[in-house]
């Protein structure tokens, strides 16, 4: 039995130099393939993170300094870092639009607009009728306009920045009252308080949290105010005994006082979901038509374009805005504004909409397709997890997502996965992250329960499922 000194000193002496490493045959593979300077500095780091280890435990630190484990060693180092970070996964969450999924589901019209746009030169802010310089929002700002009835419309990075963008440009140094049921937290760290600090406005909370009336509004105006400010209540509903005030009557006294009104929807669908058979969710037209004078929206929540905060409203108050500095500072890129603009002329045609948009191709799938899905799926799936797992078909509930139709759920098909032990199931549950195009479920009671409204490509899905029974 050697001492721990002695294994020290084992491994010290058995390191291979650098230079001879370089030249073992499958490390000048690596070289062709990944650049010498990356390969040297790989096994450098390698090999001082053996000589952290050997500090606690020699003798496996010189089992690693083999050849071949030394070969994985660098294999793995190489392709960790020169794999994509982000990248697709398959969404059985059963929610729809999920935010730390990438929200909406791009058309295929989409994908092309960004391809033709992404590879060369383009006019985005070029005039190609005077051949002057052009408007970015101009290849957005009629389409906006003719599918909301608005009068003037921008679009920024997201909806978080055209809040922050409206209440910096008509209320910094001012007052803007919102009603305390509408001050919303979103997940990501947006909280409404903040955005309007942050963005020079003073928050003055009216009403109580589940009932606010018209004279709340009507007492809150003054000489200091500087929009009236409401809130579409996205990702919670207060139920009970509650009182809202619609658009159209705050617009009504604010106008007397010639305070611009501001609403913020948040998901905001451009079109009435109704008549897909989903639930009701107020429309940015329909914002317009009620009177008020500058509408916030999400481009990628139910809307399913791009990332994207589009404003419409008002021209003299949309033309303050395109001048504000932070307009600047929170412009659209070129991909976004392509796949973006293909988005909106979907919605020329509505007809067509539910079968050229995924996000609402999906959102509308019936339970009966699914459960046709998941009969299909499960002797497929029995063969790979039994006899260790318990496969369930199961009714579920799927959501929006995003904050859209929060109290609405979908009905749904899935397939509960159940194990002896809730550990395994915490593990599989790990491997399916750890697969190739990861599979995201949720656990529930310690069962691994999959909703397959979401999926896609069942190819992909079962083909990589059938490596993992190998293992
Ligand atoms: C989602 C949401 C936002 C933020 O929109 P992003 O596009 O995520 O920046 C702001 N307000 C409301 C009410 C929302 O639902």
């Amino acid at each position: 039995m050697k001492t721990k000194d002695q294994l020290l000193k084992q491994f010290n002496l058995n390191i291979p130099s650098i230079d001879s490493i370089c030249r073992w045959k499958s490390v000048t593979i690596f070289s062709d393939d990944y650049g010498k300077p990356l390969v040297t500095e790989g096994i450098k780091e390698i090999i001082q993170a053996l000589r952290e280890d050997a500090k606690l435990d020699p003798e496996a630190a010189i089992k690693s300094l083999k050849k071949e484990c030394l070969i994985d060693l660098l294999r793995n180092w190489l392709e960790t870092l020169t794999q994509p970070s982000l990248k697709p996964v398959i969404n059985l969450t059963g929610t729809v639009l999920h935010t730390n999924l990438g929200r909406a589901y791009l058309p295929e019209v989409a994908l092309q607009a960004i391809n033709s746009v992404a590879k060369g030169p383009s006019n985005l802010e070029f005039d190609l009728e005077s051949g002057g310089r052009g408007d970015r929002d101009a290849h957005m700002e009629s389409i906006l306009c003719k599918l909301t009835g608005a009068e003037a419309a921008t679009v920024v990075n997201n909806n978080a920045a055209a809040v922050f963008i409206v209440v910096n440009t008509l209320a910094n140094r001012k007052e803007v009252p919102v009603s305390r049921g509408e001050l919303v937290e979103i997940g990501g760290s947006f909280r409404l308080p903040d955005i309007i600090k942050r963005a020079g406005g003073k928050l003055v909370d009216i009403g109580t949290t589940n009932r606010t009336h018209l004279h709340d509004y009507e007492n809150s105006i003054s000489s200091k105010t500087g929009i009236i400010l409401k809130v579409h209540a996205s990702n919670y509903a207060i139920k009970g005994f509650t009182n809202d005030v619609p658009a159209e009557k705050i617009v009504g006294i604010a106008n007397r006082e010639n305070i611009p009104v501001v609403e913020d929807l948040g998901s905001g669908a451009l079109t009435d979901l109704s008549r897909f058979g989903l639930p009701k969710e107020p429309t940015a037209g329909n914002s317009i038509s009620a009177g008020v004078d500058i509408v916030t929206f999400s481009g990628d929540k139910l809307l399913g374009g791009p990332q994207a905060g589009l404003i419409v409203g008002k021209k003299s108050l949309i033309d303050k805005i395109k001048k504000n500095p932070i307009k600047r500072v929170t412009r659209l890129d070129k991909m976004t504004i392509a796949a973006l603009s293909s988005v909106l002329q979907l919605y020329l045609d509505p007809e067509k909409l539910q079968k050229k948009l995924p996000n609402l191709a999906l959102l509308t799938r019936s339970k009966a397709e699914i459960s046709k899905h998941v009969d299909s799926l499960l002797p497929k799936l029995n063969n790979i997890f039994k006899p260790e797992f318990d496969l369930e078909v199961i009714d579920c509930k799927s959501q929006v997502g995003s904050g859209a139709l929060p109290i609405n759920s979908i009905p749904s098909k899935g397939i509960a996965i159940k194990s002896k032990n809730s550990s395994s199931i915490r593990q599989l549950n790990k491997l399916f992250r750890s697969l190739r195009v990861p599979v995201i479920g949720r656990i529930t009671k310690d069962r691994l329960i999959l909703d397959f409204r979401c999926l896609e490509d069942d190819e992909v899905f079962l083909e990589q499922l059938s490596n993992f029974q190998a293992k």
